[in-house]
């Protein structure tokens, strides 16, 4: 029996022999290489190609290498397995690491200052006021967010697709609530899953119901938002200034407008990165667990495709 790494322009060799740690019995191999397609039993997966997997005809479980599962699910050939997906307080941390900077690089007008070093303009201003954060999605990096910023005395509202409670913050739910949630929000940060229903949500529509010279932080996916919507509300000034750390294509073309747009910040996608050691934990468990007929661990809907 045999588990295939399928994640492909990535170096894997390291992954392979932590997972050999873990699971001495059982042969870890990289696909394309894969001696025996009907001994896999489960297939780790992250951009696969269309079709790998159509030789694995004993496959029994599905795990993604990541947080989430839209690069996963976007190939309609995958076979209607149970799919699990990377939850890590590694990754969560790295994430809240990462939106605490962001909200105090803007809260300290770095962008500001930065712009002005360029024409050196020598020019004191006092600290942004950022008092409401709006979490859009409320999972498992957003409930984090939200909470870690509702803990540092911040107005925190956040969105869902259903009715959540969570200490120190407004909860809104459902497209009629999206107003309500956003309106007041200094500053947004995203954090849903790309499915059907949230591609392109942030469009021309919904951005305009943001407060004018709200901060936009996108760490979820780049197809969550227009780019061209968001373009023309930077460039009228209504968000006064967006951080990327996700596109719809990545790496990001080069001649794409956002590279050279003075109001977006980009980062190449570094948020939070799945940790190695975790992560073959989490893969290993629900290897045992798919053998033995249990349920595996941070399950995702694919109908729902989270
Ligand atoms: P999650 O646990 O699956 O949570 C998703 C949240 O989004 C849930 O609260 C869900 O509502 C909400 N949601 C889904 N569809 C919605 C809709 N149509 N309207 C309103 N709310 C909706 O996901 P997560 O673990 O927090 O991760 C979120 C995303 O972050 C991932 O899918 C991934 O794309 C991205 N991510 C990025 C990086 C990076 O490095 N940049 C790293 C990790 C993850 P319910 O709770 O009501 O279902």
């Amino acid at each position: 029996m045999s588990i295939a790494l399928v994640i492909p322009d990535r170096k894997l060799d390291q992954l392979q022999q932590k997972l050999q740690q873990q699971l001495p019995d059982v042969t870890i191999e990289i696909w394309p290489q894969i001696t025996d397609p009907t001994a896999v039993r489960m297939a780790v997966l992250w951009r696969q190609p269309p079709g790998c997997l159509a030789e694995m005809s004993n496959l029994q479980a599905l795990q993604s290498f990541g947080a989430g599962v839209d690069n996963v699910l976007v190939d309609t050939t995958l076979p209607d397995l149970p799919l699990a997906r990377i939850v890590d307080p590694m990754l969560t941390h790295s994430m809240l690491q990462y939106l605490q900077g962001v909200v105090q690089h803007y809260q300290l007008r770095l962008d500001e200052f930065g712009a002005q070093q360029r024409k050196q303009i020598w020019k004191a201003r006092s600290p942004r006021q950022l008092k409401h954060i709006c979490v859009l999605g409320l999972g498992e990096l957003g409930q984090a967010a939200a909470s870690h910023f509702a803990g540092l005395g911040f107005t925190v509202s956040g969105w869902s697709a259903s009715p959540k409670t969570l200490a120190g913050v407004h909860c809104f739910a459902g497209d009629a609530a999206f107003s309500a949630a956003v309106n007041e929000a200094d500053l947004v940060i995203c954090l849903l899953p790309l499915t059907a229903q949230t591609e392109n949500l942030l469009d021309q529509q919904r951005l305009t119901l943001l407060k004018p010279g709200v901060i936009l932080v996108n760490v979820a996916r780049g197809a969550i938002v227009d780019d061209l919507a968001l373009l023309q509300n930077l460039d009228s000034g209504h968000i006064a200034a967006a951080c990327l750390d996700v596109f719809r294509t990545e790496p990001l073309p080069t001649e794409h407008p956002f590279w050279q747009h003075p109001a977006i910040l980009l980062t190449p996608h570094i948020s939070a990165v799945t940790n190695a050691d975790t992560a073959v934990a989490q893969i290993a468990e629900n290897y045992r667990r798919s053998l033995a007929g249990l349920p595996l661990l941070n399950l995702v809907c694919q109908q729902r495709g989270y």
